[in-house]
């Protein structure tokens, strides 16, 4: 039985840090330090967790990292006043809401209000709707992630034929409009389309986000077909249990001519992406800076 090439994720994702700690160093010795305000509601541990390694991630490419930790009992006024003040300060480049928030905060409201220039996930309208025209301050971060993954696996995109499984506003929008820009053909699923199989069965490239564990099974997939799984799906509630994603890894990679894993395929990319437009933002900002003297 034949065997798909396993994507490494976390060597793609090395070769950007590696690029970012670059750009940080070049922007550091002009005087201009990247720094990332990461924001975290509420007192629970998953959250202080994933905030020590943001900032353990950021330390190392030469980011600067503040962490504003704001108590349960903060109203939507409060986050969105504290969002207001980071966006003002100058000494900050990016900002990034830490999800999920508690149930009743608006988290997209909150999200929204972040400067398009400090928008490092780039999930603000401004970006989001920029990205229409191939043009966003900062692109929505898992969208470059596939990307690049699929320049490095030196896919043509141009007339290539792509399925995307999910349309959901952070991933599967702007994943399926930033490949329609690259001129691929673009053939976009979601839970109410009839006979996915036959449809993702087509195409040269599957892209699932759906966050539906075991979703993708071998008669989704054309033999060769390059796959990319984007969902990050927990088993349990249980931490200690490893995530996986859309695709059925064990048997899909019998059909695929290449397949990322979950984990160790477009997460730690999406991570590293982060980190990269935390730079760019930095240096974005700058040359506003520069224009309007
Ligand atoms: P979402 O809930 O906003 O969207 C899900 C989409 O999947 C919807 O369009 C829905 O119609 C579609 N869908 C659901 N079930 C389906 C089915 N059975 N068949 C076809 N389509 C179906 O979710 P999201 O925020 O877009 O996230 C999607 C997944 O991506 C999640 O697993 C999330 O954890 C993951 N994610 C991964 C990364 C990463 O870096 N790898 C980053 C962000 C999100």
């Amino acid at each position: 039985m034949s065997e798909a090439r396993i994507i490494d994720g976390r060597r793609i994702a090395r070769r950007i840090r590696g690029d970012v700690a670059h750009r940080a160093g070049v922007l550091k010795s002009d005087g201009h330090v990247p720094r990332l305000d990461a924001i975290l509601v509420g007192n629970f541990p998953a959250g202080q967790l994933y905030a020590r390694s943001q900032q353990r991630r950021c330390e190392e490419v030469g980011i600067d990292y503040n962490l504003h930790a704001l108590s349960d009992e903060t109203d939507d006024q409060r986050l969105q006043a504290h969002i207001e003040q980071l966006n003002t300060d100058p000494a900050v480049t990016g900002i990034m809401l830490n999800l999920p928030l508690p149930d009743r905060l608006d988290a997209p409201a909150a999200q929204y209000l972040i400067d398009p220039y400090k928008d490092i996930e780039g999930v603000n309208p401004a970006n989001i709707g920029l990205l229409f025209y191939d043009t966003p301050i900062l692109a929505p971060c898992t969208a470059l992630a596939v990307l690049a993954v699929l320049r490095h696996q030196r896919i043509a995109l141009r007339g290539a034929r792509v399925a995307v499984i999910g349309q959901g506003n952070i991933v599967g929008k702007p994943i399926a409009l930033a490949l329609m820009t690259r001129q691929a053909t673009v053939l976009t699923c979601n839970k109410f389309t009839d006979n996915l199989a036959d449809i993702t069965r087509t195409a040269d490239v599957l892209i699932s986000a759906a966050g539906v564990a075991g979703l993708v099974q071998p008669d989704h997939v054309k033999p060769g077909a390059t796959v990319i799984d984007v969902g990050i799906n927990r088993p349990s509630d249980d931490r200690v249990q490893p995530v996986v994603g859309d695709v059925c890894f064990e048997s899909v990679r019998h059909v695929a001519g290449a397949i990322t894993p979950v984990p160790g395929g477009v997460g730690p990319v999406t991570v590293a992406l982060l980190l990269s437009n935390t730079v760019e933002s930095a240096a974005k900002q700058l040359e506003k800076r520069r224009f309007h003297r």
